[in-house]
């Protein structure tokens, strides 16, 4: 299925952004004269000529809209890659106290290296069995 369809240039009553996750930006009103035109109102003249395509200004705003739309999503997929690089931090850290108590250190010592007390460090290792896999 195309996600756009040509119609007559004098069918075309405006403009506006859309997204494959199904959001639609707010329609930009093609208005009928030059005098009409008020784009802070989203109204936009383009005269007929067989191409009804929006001038350079409306197409920009309405890409800076759907921008705006995305942003959210990108910013949610960083968060996204940060948790998975923290839970993966988070397993190499538990391999390495293991494998440190295995081969010796003290609580204490791994405690320091960690930045919290012999006790914190027990409390939260002291189930940590080396080899874990
Ligand atoms: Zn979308």
């Amino acid at each position: 299925m195309r996600d756009y369809e040509i119609v007559p240039d004098a069918e075309v009553i405006g403009w506006r952004g859309a997204c494959t996750c199904g959001w639609r930006g707010m329609m930009w009103i093609r208005v009928g004269s030059a005098v009409e035109e008020d784009l802070p109102r989203r109204r936009a003249y383009i005269p007929s000529s067989g191409f009804s395509d929006p001038s350079a200004s409306v197409e920009e705003a309405i890409e800076g809209e759907w921008r705006a739309h995305v942003m959210p999503l990108k910013l949610v997929d960083e968060v996204r890659a940060a948790a998975r690089e923290y839970a993966s931090a988070g397993e190499r850290l538990t391999d390495s106290v293991a494998e440190a108590k295995a081969g010796g250190a003290t609580w204490a010592e791994i405690g320091a290296a960690v930045g919290i007390t012999r006790q914190a460090a027990q409390e939260r290792w002291k189930n940590a069995r080396y080899p874990l896999r």
